[in-house]
């Protein structure tokens, strides 16, 4: 009889963990319709993001960045982290249903001195989407010194606030994209695609869009001549693909190289798709970006690994274009206007200024 009892206690504690387990799985779920999940598991495991689905358009990244941008400076500073996580709140994490007035109406709300902490203070999804849309963001505005124009021919060192990422595909360079973040691929086996494709000319020089340091460079299967840089703070990682046959990278680079935003890494391409190193498996020419999130390094490889949809981003991008000229003897390009930022280690926080006379002949 006692063993009875015990095994029918075992049993019960089994189905109440399963139900419990079950439960978890359903918070995680729900919460991801959101855009944000959250770790469910044990308070004994470290609490981290596990998933981000970056559905934000276009139109609320221009909106938000102008808004951050003209306050800037001022009493009142409505950083696009803040207001984004305001607005993915107020649409349930949806954005199909955004719309400029949306944010008027935001700005309306605060009035003369409050900021979306304020009004959002005891709203935990909120704080989800501030860490998040913080980790995805926060290397693509900000202050930065670069050198530009001065008007006579020649180049001046310029402290700004704005965009300080760059479009992958440098100045007057062509590319061709849509929203093919998630399409189905089969080389290999059956999976999403977990990144972007430019179409555009082969050779093109391709930059960095953020700086950081590389981590992976060389021959993949899959990617072909590929690049990965990860940025500073450790948060992103970006992977350009199918880069040039035979050429594909900016000379000297190797793992562990640090890169500044807009410095060419490589050339547009199309190979991979092959075991055989240096092979043109792609039938279009084409960059594949991705861009990862870490929250937690076991993040970085296997199966959890969170890449968002670009595609949006890409478009905003388009608005910081990184000049380059071509050296005629090595064939390779070279970035025309150098930078640095707040983020970069100090003894990268320089700008080389390339000759007035080298700047013009392009
Ligand atoms: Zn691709």
């Amino acid at each position: 009889m006692k063993m009875l009892k015990e095994r029918l206690l075992v049993l019960f504690f089994c189905l109440f963990m399963i139900v419990c387990s079950i439960g978890g799985v359903q918070l995680t779920r729900r919460i991801s319709d959101t855009a944000v999940t959250v770790n469910s598991e044990p308070e004994t495991t470290e609490k981290y993001i596990k998933w981000v689905d970056f559905s934000v358009p276009y139109a609320a990244l221009r909106d938000t960045m102008q808004l951050d941008i003209d306050t800037y400076g001022t009493e009142r500073h409505l950083t696009w982290i803040d207001t984004l996580s305001y607005l993915a709140c107020k649409n349930g994490g949806k954005w199909s249903s955004y719309k400029s007035s949306q944010l008027d109406g935001l700005v309306e709300a605060l009035g003369d001195d409050l900021l979306p902490d304020d009004l959002m203070k005891t709203n935990e999804y909120y704080r989800f989407h501030k860490e998040a849309f913080s980790a995805v963001l926060s290397g693509i505005l900000g202050e930065y010194t670069k050198a530009a124009p001065d008007g006579n021919g020649g180049v001046k060192v310029v402290e700004g606030y704005g965009l300080k990422a760059y479009s992958p595909v440098a100045e007057g360079f062509w590319f061709s994209h849509y929203d093919d973040f998630g399409d189905s691929r089969s080389y290999g086996y059956k999976r999403r695609h977990l990144g972007n494709d430019l179409m555009g000319s082969i050779g093109t020089p391709i930059v960095a869009v953020e700086g950081g340091t590389v981590e992976a460079i060389g021959w993949n299967r899959y990617g072909g001549w590929r690049i990965a840089v990860r940025s500073f703070d450790g948060k992103r990682s970006y992977y350009y693909a199918h880069l040039r046959r035979n050429r594909p990278y900016a000379e000297g680079l190797e793992i562990g190289s640090r890169v500044k935003a807009g410095q060419v890494i490589g050339y547009l391409g199309m190979t991979g798709y092959s075991t055989e190193e240096n092979v043109n498996g792609m039938t279009v020419p084409h960059l594949h970006i991705g861009m990862q999130l870490v929250f937690n390094e076991a993040q970085k490889e296997g199966t959890n690994q969170i890449w968002l949809d670009m595609y949006a981003l890409i478009e905003l991008l388009n608005k910081n274009k990184s000049s380059v000229v071509k050296d005629e003897e090595s064939g390779e390009y070279k970035r025309v206007y150098d930078v640095f930022d707040a983020s970069y280690p100090d003894d990268m926080r320089h700008i080389t200024t390339l000759a007035p006379t080298e700047i013009t002949e392009q």
